[in-house]
């Protein structure tokens, strides 16, 4: 188990009480690469931000302004992470959503800065995706700020 697989409880309550799944139990990834794998696969961006905990600057991504319909997948192993119904406008830069698609995310603690925050992964690949924060609108209260380079879309 990799050490910032730790799950704060908080929000495995919070994400079970709106329906969605808390994260898997930490245990490995069914999707696994080596990083020399990953490194053939990914652009030399998306390896920086979904293996090694990178974040692009702020208004430089595809979708943070994305307004069209569809599915949002990761860019590493293509697993459904977000609808698009669930983003909204955050005024971040980043693609914001306040819900995932169940089973879509893992939740880990990034102490890479100095103070902890909760990291987004996604729940198949373990690929970091971002970070959520408790001051998002609508149902849940959570704003899942993402990194555009580590999302593929689908339009419908
Ligand atoms: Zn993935």
């Amino acid at each position: 188990m990799r050490p910032y697989l730790l799950f704060f409880s908080i929000f495995t309550i919070t994400l079970s009480s709106c329906g969605q799944n808390s994260a898997p139990s930490g245990v490995g990834y069914n999707y696994k690469l080596s990083d020399k794998q990953w490194e053939d696969k990914l652009t030399a961006d998306q390896f920086q931000v979904l293996r090694r905990r990178g974040t692009e600057r702020a208004f430089t991504g595809k979708y943070w302004d994305n307004k069209k319909q569809g599915t949002y997948k990761c860019a590493g192993c293509n697993h459904k992470l977000f609808l698009s119904e669930t983003k909204f406008k955050s005024g971040t830069g980043w693609p914001s959503f306040y819900n995932v698609i169940e089973n879509g995310i893992a939740l880990g603690v990034d102490n890479n800065i100095g103070y902890t925050r909760n990291e987004v992964h996604c729940a198949n690949c373990g690929g970091h995706l971002g970070h959520v924060f408790e001051d998002g609108p609508k149902s849940t209260g959570l704003r899942y700020c993402i990194n555009s380079v580590s999302l593929n879309f689908d339009e419908e």
